[in-house]
């Protein structure tokens, strides 16, 4: 389930997830308003986070809303504000569940037109997120490798440069365990692409 999760966290940040606006910019042709509340396009970031349905389940999450802060209109805001600025606290390490569930609950609505309730959303995500938690402590390790909010909580304070090459690395490491071996990444950042492509001329990130 983790590895879906994160598959799923990935792939709405690269633009892989198929939703009604997205699909219809590729030329299907589809109504592109999203089927729940009818009031927008659906965009990915619509469905994970502002379609009221979605919207109700952050609310009522122990994740941290604040108008005006989280959710917003933007994808990849709302990705990094999960990832690297939720508070140390260890329920906050459900949220890629939470991100699972809201996705699986749209299919639902979609597909079967099946009402998801936000709580259960939430419960199912909690009981995820502890399952694999003590999965990771079970088999010994601390559960740092993989799980991206504990992963941001020990990595505070680098810079935005560092961030970037680490979100890169993580998501790389984490297609090697699902043995992808072919995966293209995308970024908007200029100075890692360069990093990639001439590793000599950065000696301060050699460790990467
Ligand atoms: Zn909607």
């Amino acid at each position: 389930m983790y590895a879906e999760a994160t598959t799923l966290h990935l792939a709405s940040v690269n633009g892989c997830v198929s939703v009604g606006a997205r699909l219809q910019s590729r030329g299907l042709q589809i109504d592109p308003q999203c089927v729940r509340c009818g009031m927008a396009p659906e965009t990915v970031n619509h469905m994970l986070f502002e379609c009221p349905p979605a919207l109700q389940v952050w609310a009522l999450s122990p994740i941290p809303t604040a108008l005006d802060h989280f959710p917003t209109g933007g994808l990849f805001t709302n990705i990094a504000h999960l990832f690297w600025n939720l508070p140390n606290d260890e329920r906050m390490g459900m949220y890629p569940w939470l991100l699972w569930f809201i996705w699986k609950a749209r299919n639902d609505k979609v597909f079967s037109n099946d009402d998801s309730d936000p709580n259960d959303i939430i419960n199912h995500a909690a009981s995820e997120a502890v399952a694999w938690r003590t999965a990771q402590e079970t088999r010994g390790h601390t559960g740092l490798e993989g799980n991206p909010a504990e992963l941001s909580r020990q990595r505070r304070g680098i810079s935005p440069l560092q961030a970037e090459l680490e979100a890169l690395v993580w998501a790389m490491q984490c297609m090697l365990r699902q043995k992808k071996l072919t995966i293209v990444f995308e970024t908007d950042c200029s100075d890692v692409v360069k990093m990639v492509s001439k590793p000599e001329e950065w000696p301060a990130f050699a460790q990467y």
